[in-house]
């Protein structure tokens, strides 16, 4: 149980994640007394807070590229904490204005610049020092994956090997929308994602494979708890940067998402036709950026969940040493997209990637997670950030397990 607090949350950000995000956070008002949600188009956090109903969650609209801003909202709010959940681009500038005003900071995606498809923690690592020099905690990563998937590592290292050598991380969304094509998440983000070279650590050197639409590219069948058998692809993660840093005696890390042979036709396509470049192209005289236009024409996330069903399951397969023997156990979460629709209308990628953000402030709100400078989730106790997942709906299981090739 979370202690008692009465602790205020901005919440910056009011797309799909934001939304969970909020709403986990106005069902726990022992936590949370003052809620604002704040974002660049004002009406989408009105409907979020009509649908919540509660008086406590108040709307703010901010341009949160421009760190002076939100620091000028966070002067006028004056949160204890701030959860950034708008996209990538934002987080040097949330970030700044939190150093600005003295505010610990939480996020689910690491930086990355707008016009370089490239994500990588060294401009938010850069942060170390200020944050430190501030007295303030900064949680970086703290949505599913990354965020619980860095959790549930450490979680294993703690409590069921003694040393990991290997970790495959699998996120398998066996779910259905009924959409021709969609992305669970942000497109932009998504297809920026997605389409890059893939890269897995593995003896003390990055390895490069072809891109998941590729022929070239690297894919195994695996047969998830619950889901079943499902084509999983390589793909490069952000969280593998931090645990390759940050757990000891890993000798091979990779990270694993299922897609189908429907998507990857649709991604070929774009691809092919230029769809998803992130240069400016001239169109009528204005110059137009293709992914974001693509983005326009793709349905919203957050319209996905009335009609979506299924479940994700997502989880860490680790093996190391235990007594001296070698042992494999999978560590995962299972959710189901209808059960999340009926709870706070939301589809379970959304909720996955919301609740553990929801938590994680919850427990910076609380002090049961404390710190100066900057932190990756598996640099934090593993415990109560489980524990209290479970209690908001994303309970984990451990299993012993069979290692991968
Ligand atoms: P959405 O596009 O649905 O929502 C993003 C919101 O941020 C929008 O409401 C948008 O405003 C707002 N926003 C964008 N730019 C600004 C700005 N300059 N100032 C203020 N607000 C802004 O995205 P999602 O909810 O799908 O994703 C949110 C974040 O969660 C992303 O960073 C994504 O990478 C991350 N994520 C993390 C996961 C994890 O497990 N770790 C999984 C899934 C997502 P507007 O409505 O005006 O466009």
């Amino acid at each position: 149980m979370v202690e008692s607090t009465k602790a205020r949350v901005l919440i910056i950000g009011a797309g799909s994640v934001g939304a969970v995000v909020t709403r986990k956070c106005a069902k726990n008002p022992d936590v949370f007394s003052d809620i604002m949600l704040a974002s660049r188009t004002i009406e989408k956090c009105k409907v979020i807070q009509k649908q919540i109903g509660s008086k406590k969650v108040q709307v703010a609209q901010v341009d949160a590229d421009n760190a002076a801003e939100v620091g000028a909202l966070i002067q006028r709010f004056k949160p204890d904490l701030v959860v950034n959940v708008a996209l990538p681009y934002q987080d040097l500038s949330i970030m700044d204005a939190c150093i600005e005003t003295g505010v610990p900071y939480l996020d689910t995606a690491n930086y990355e610049p707008p016009n370089v498809a490239h994500f990588e923690y060294k401009w938010q690592w850069q942060y170390q020092d200020k944050f430190k020099d501030a007295g303030i905690m900064a949680v970086l990563g703290c949505g599913f994956d990354p965020g619980a998937s860095n959790a549930y590592c450490r979680y294993i290292e703690k409590h069921h090997l003694d040393e990991i050598h290997a970790i495959d991380i699998l996120d398998c969304n066996a779910g259905t929308h009924h959409k021709a094509f969609a992305t669970n998440f942000n497109p932009e983000i998504n297809i920026r994602e997605v389409t890059q070279v893939v890269r897995h650590w593995e003896n003390g050197e990055w390895i490069e494979t072809p891109p998941i639409m590729d022929p070239g590219c690297v894919h195994m069948t695996y047969d998830y708890p619950e889901a079943g058998p499902k084509e999983s692809y390589l793909l490069y993660h952000e969280e593998l940067e931090s645990l390759v840093k940050n757990i000891e005696h890993l000798e091979r890390i990779r990270f694993w998402m299922t897609f189908s042979e429907n998507y990857l036709t649709h991604l070929r396509v774009f691809q092919d036709i230029g769809l998803t470049r992130i240069d400016p192209v001239k169109f009528q005289g204005v110059d137009i950026i293709p992914i974001q236009f693509l983005k326009a024409l793709l349905p919203d996330p957050s319209s996905l969940a009335a009609n979506y069903q299924g479940k994700t399951v997502i989880g860490c397969l680790c093996t190391g040493i235990k007594d001296g023997e070698e042992k494999t156990v999978f560590i995962y979460n299972v959710c189901d997209h209808e059960q999340t629709y009926q709870e706070i209308q939301a589809n379970a990628v959304s909720y996955t990637a919301g609740v553990p953000a929801a938590c994680g402030a919850m427990l910076m709100a609380t002090k049961a997670w404390t710190g100066e400078g900057v932190f990756n989730v598996e640099q934090l106790d593993p415990d109560p950030f489980l524990e209290i997942m479970a209690e908001q709906g994303l309970p984990w299981t451990v299993t012993d397990s069979e290692k991968l090739p």
